[in-house]
């Protein structure tokens, strides 16, 4: 049976992962920092923190998986830019800890096949959209920074020959993302003003455009590099880019609040230090090579997410 490792299984992607796997009678390991991390049922726990070197090498060597999917990180932009060497260490240094303990292994005869959670800050404030594999590598916040140090590890290990892919991943939603991420804060928002719980919401940047996708639409391209036949670099993305604001229009209005316009405060706190104004990718090459196409649309994930948050409140 395959046995699969999954950094940051507690997390969106990694619950919907976790999933996935189990239905499809694959071992699950599941790596959490916490012992009240929840996790989905039927995955084996193993405690490691990241940040301190040795934790999860050690957790590679006892579990000998045959996928390792690296999920975990300091996965806020935002809190990058107050956890800088926290952000480095567990985006970056753990990435090249696990690198070299799956080419030891290899080296020993136990192959193990490398997934790594890339990211469109990679780019940084890219000059032309939407960006490839083939696009410069300039990342403008220290989040940006240690993820494309993390995808340059996948290309050196790959080169000396790990069977190593970076899914270089757009940003993607679901009901499971925190409220950190301004998807889920709109959408919660947006089910909240609609039930007169709250009146108003305060958002930053409302003009930042993103390509947003559908989650499990990207752990399915996980799973996909996973099991193809060569490793590579693939760009997750959806093509079309929507702005904030655009966001919280199609969230309010489906959850039926009309005067949406109104009822947002900018707040310049929100605003952030070398915040991309578009990114859009072109997953051409995903398409290829993996077979991979999304299946959600930007206004079917707003109102999924929306219908989620009013069905929480009822
Ligand atoms: P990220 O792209 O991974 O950082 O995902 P986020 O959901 O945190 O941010 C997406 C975009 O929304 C960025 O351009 C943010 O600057 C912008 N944004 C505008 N207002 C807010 C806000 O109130 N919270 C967050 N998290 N992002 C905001």
């Amino acid at each position: 049976m395959t046995i699969v490792l999954v950094t940051g299984v507690s997390g969106q992607d990694g619950s919907y992962l976790a999933e996935s796997l189990l239905s499809r009678g694959v071992e699950v390991h599941g790596l959490t920092r916490d012992l009240d991390e929840n996790v989905i049922d039927g995955v084996t726990t193993h405690q490691a923190d990241l940040s301190v070197g040795g934790e999860v090498s050690a957790v590679i060597r006892h579990v000998r998986p045959d996928v390792i999917v690296n999920l975990a990180a300091v996965s806020s932009v935002y809190q990058s830019w107050t956890e800088p060497m926290l952000t480095a260490r567990v985006n970056g240094t753990a990435v090249a800890e696990m690198l070299a303990v799956v080419r030891d292994l290899d080296h020993s005869g136990h192959e193990i096949r490398f997934v790594q959670a890339s990211s469109a800050e990679i780019f940084g404030a890219p000059e032309s959209t939407p960006q490839n594999e083939c696009t410069p590598v300039r990342p403008t916040s220290p989040y940006g920074a240690s993820k494309a140090y993390a995808h340059g590890l996948v290309c050196a290990y790959r080169a000396a020959g790990v069977f190593a892919s970076s899914l270089i991943l757009y940003n993607h939603e679901s009901p499971r993302r925190p409220e950190t991420f301004v998807t889920r804060k709109i959408t919660a928002a947006a089910a909240r003003i609609a039930a007169g719980l709250q009146d108003r919401i305060e958002l930053g940047n409302l003009a930042a455009r993103r390509d947003w996708g559908w989650a499990p639409d990207y752990v399915d391209a996980v799973e996909r590099a996973a099991r193809a036949d060569e490793p590579g670099d693939f760009v997750i993305a959806t093509g079309v880019s929507h702005s904030v604001e655009d966001f919280v229009q199609v969230a309010f209005e489906h959850a039926g609040v009309d005067d949406w316009r109104s009822r947002i405060d900018v707040a310049e706190s929100l605003k952030r230090p070398g915040d991309a104004a578009d990114q859009a990718g072109d997953a051409e090459r995903a398409r290829r090579m993996l077979g991979w196409v999304p299946t959600k649309n930007f206004t079917e994930i707003v109102t999924s997410m929306v219908d989620a948050d009013i069905a929480r409140l009822a």
